[in-house]
């Protein structure tokens, strides 16, 4: 039976021998006889932990970034420098706007750099391929990456003081967000990277791009760590409706939004640390 496989490459929690974790999120994608890598965390601990899983990187077939900022990006490098040569031409599917200069303000006002890095952003184009997506594209045995995510509940934000410029006058509204997503036998089952849309836009979209399909699995950052009592409540609520079987909420979740989201629903929510493998048939 055609099998859909997530593992968790990189994440702020690592469990099993010799696997490192950090503060980025990267999964390795095994759809029926294809590979892709989503994300690719913060340094070189992408590449660490793949060899310590026994995943081959250079076979990978396509690759999708979430977003442009570095916890997510940074592995490329990393990646790029090991010089396989399989890697070459490897689509990379990425909104234009990641590849653009963010920062985040400090507490004193100051603004600090957490954009692509430059060895990151050439990677894009030798050796992997960049493709730029702004509406949704199927990329491969049905998994589809979203393109820019509608902005539609009052009560999401980006989740953090995220700006265009290093003076912090500019809002980043992060209009790089996406997400991917796999229709299965049991439901469909979404990718998040950092979700800076929302993580209900994000579902809401996925819900119209694929109607009367149940949403069952749901993994990846939710960008909820400082989401306020209204925004949580609100967002159980929609997660209530949506009545999703599985959620990982990792990475940018925090340890508060987290404990909240698993003692409303104990028994869908689950830890997913480095090494992690969720598997479903396609
Ligand atoms: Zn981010
Ligand atoms: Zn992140």
């Amino acid at each position: 039976m055609k099998q859909v496989s997530i593992t968790v490459l990189v994440e702020h929690t690592a469990q099993g021998h010799s696997l490192l974790a950090e503060h980025g999120l990267s999964f390795w994608v095994e759809i029926g006889p294809r590979r892709i890598l989503f994300d690719a965390g913060q340094t070189d601990i992408v590449s660490h932990n793949a060899r310590m899983l026994d995943i081959d990187l250079s076979s990978m077939d396509a690759m999708v970034l979430s977003h442009g900022h570095y916890d997510h990006t940074g592995g490329l490098a990393a990646i790029a420098r090991s010089k396989t040569g399989r890697e070459r031409g490897v689509i990379a599917y990425a909104h234009p706007r990641a590849m653009e200069e963010k920062y985040a303000r400090n507490a004193d006002g100051t603004g600090r750099y957490i954009g692509m890095a430059a060895d990151s952003r050439n990677a894009l184009h030798t050796p992997f391929e960049l493709r730029k997506t702004e509406a949704p594209i199927e990329i491969g045995e049905g998994l589809t990456v979203t393109g820019p995510i509608p902005r539609v509940t009052d009560f999401e934000d980006t989740g953090g003081p995220f700006f265009k410029d290093p003076e912090c006058r500019h809002p980043d509204d992060l209009a790089d967000d996406q997400a991917a997503f796999l229709e299965t036998s049991a439901g469909t089952i979404v990718i998040l990277g950092c979700a800076h849309a929302g993580i209900v836009n994000t579902l809401s979209y996925v819900t119209q791009l694929v109607p009367d399909r149940p949403i069952h699995t749901v993994i990846g950052g939710t960008h909820l760590v400082s989401a306020d009592e209204k925004r949580m409540n609100k967002t159980v609520e929609a997660l209530r409706a949506i009545d999703i079987q599985r959620l990982f909420p990792l990475h940018c979740t925090g340890f508060q939004a987290a404990a909240r989201l698993w003692k409303e629903f104990p028994d869908r929510v689950r830890a997913c640390p480095v090494g992690t493998k969720v598997e479903l048939p396609v």
